[in-house]
Formats: C-alpha cells, sequence, structure tokens
C-alpha cells in the first residue's frame, strides 16, 4: 500500500496559464512523495497509447456533444462514436501542442487522494476546493462544439492499476527514485502518543 503510485500530466493549458507551481503545492501538501518528473512535448504515439479509449467511452462521450449539437441548432454531420472520437484527436491535439510536465507520485492510497483533489473531468461540476473545480472554466458544450477537449488543466490515473499501464508510456524503471521522506515517518513509524515529555 504505501508504495502505490499514480500518474499526473500537467497539460498545456496548465504550462501555458504558469499554474504549475500552484498545482505542484496542491499535490505536495497532501503528503504524498514526489517520485518522478519530465518536461517534454508529447508525442502522437506516446498520447495515442496513453489515452487507449474504447468503443464505450467515444459512444458516450459522442452522444453528449450530439446533444449538444442539437441544442445549439449546429448541423450534425457524424455519429456519436465519430464524434467521441473527434475528443480523443482533442486529447492528443492538446498534449502534443506544447511542453507538458509529467510527474508519478507514491504513497498510501495515492491515486484515489490524487483524483480527490484533482476534481471531476468537467469544470462547472468538479467540486468546488478541487485543482479543476477552482482554477478552470471550459465545459463541455464548449469544447464539445468546438471539436476540442476540455482544458482541464490536468490528467490523473484513474486508479493504482491504470498508473501501473500508463507511467511504463512515459518513464524508463530508472527514472524513478526510490527514497524516503521524512514525512513518512509521521505515517509509518512515529508513535504520537510519546510526544508530550
Ligand atoms: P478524466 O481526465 O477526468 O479522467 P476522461 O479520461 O474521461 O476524463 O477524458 C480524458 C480527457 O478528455 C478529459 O480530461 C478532457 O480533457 C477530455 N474530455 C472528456 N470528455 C469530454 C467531452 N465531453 N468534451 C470534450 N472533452 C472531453
Amino acid at each position: 500500500m504505501k508504495k502505490e503510485k499514480t500518474f499526473v500530466i500537467l497539460k498545456p493549458d496548465a504550462v501555458q496559464r504558469s499554474l504549475m507551481g500552484e498545482i505542484i503545492h496542491r499535490l505536495e501538501r497532501t503528503g504524498l512523495k514526489f517520485i518522478a518528473f519530465k518536461f517534454i512535448v508529447p508525442t502522437k504515439e506516446q498520447c495515442y497509447s496513453h489515452y487507449n479509449k474504447d468503443d464505450k467511452w467515444f459512444l458516450e462521450k459522442g452522444t453528449r456533444v450530439l446533444n449538444d449539437r442539437q441544442t445549439k441548432g449546429l448541423p450534425i454531420d457524424k455519429t456519436a462514436t465519430e464524434y467521441g472520437k473527434e475528443i480523443n484527436e482533442g486529447n492528443v491535439r492538446l498534449l502534443t501542442s506544447g511542453p507538458v510536465l509529467l510527474i508519478v507520485l507514491e504513497g498510501n492510497q495515492a491515486a484515489g487522494i490524487v483524483r480527490k483533489i484533482v476534481g471531476g473531468t468537467e469544470p462547472l461540476t468538479s467540486d468546488v476546493g478541487t485543482i479543476r473545480g477552482d482554477l478552470t472554466i471550459d465545459s463541455y458544450m464548449l469544447a464539445g462544439t468546438d471539436g476540442r477537449a476540455v482544458r482541464n488543466l490536468i490528467h490523473c490515473s484513474e486508479s493504482a492499476e491504470e498508473a501501473e499501464r500508463e507511467i511504463p508510456i512515459w518513464f524508463k524503471k530508472e527514472e524513478l527514485m526510490d527514497y524516503r521522506l521524512l514525512n513518512e515517518a509521521i505515517l509509518y513509524d512515529v508513535n504520537l502518543d510519546g510526544i508530550l515529555e
């Protein structure tokens, strides 16, 4: 459990909006340990391996776009699945558009903790206090009808298993640091019953 890893990408919109420090600060103060950083412009191949979305995802996302286009009175010239695939293309386009910061964090329940503070996908419904809820205003309606991905600053792994799949796409094993944070002693070693003299 202590060694659970999760993977984060600060997307180009986070870099362009000078929000890297703010987001790193929010991640760091959880007490999780940073074990890798990398600042790169991703390749298309890396992005397609990373976003390995399936037909269910395309259909679900595309149906929303279709409904939004209907609401806005825009022409519908694709199937729901095709609109869903367009979102995935939009994700790849966004990630390859400029530098991103790749981060691996480690610690107890790392994936769930990071997901919680990142917040839900769409800014309007992500909780107050989360990275996406506090710092973004894009919407499915705006992004979907423009044929692009929602700009929500950050990607984080869905689960520890998903992190295990994603991390090797971006990092070599030897790029992950193995060290101990003093902070961890508070959680795992120190008996706080004994601190009063
Ligand atoms: P999350 O990033 O919250 O795990 P997903 O994995 O479902 O969400 O989607 C990946 C990314 O695709 C999202 O972060 C967002 O940028 C984009 N996206 C998801 N759904 C839509 C949508 N309906 N319209 C536009 N972009 C979307």
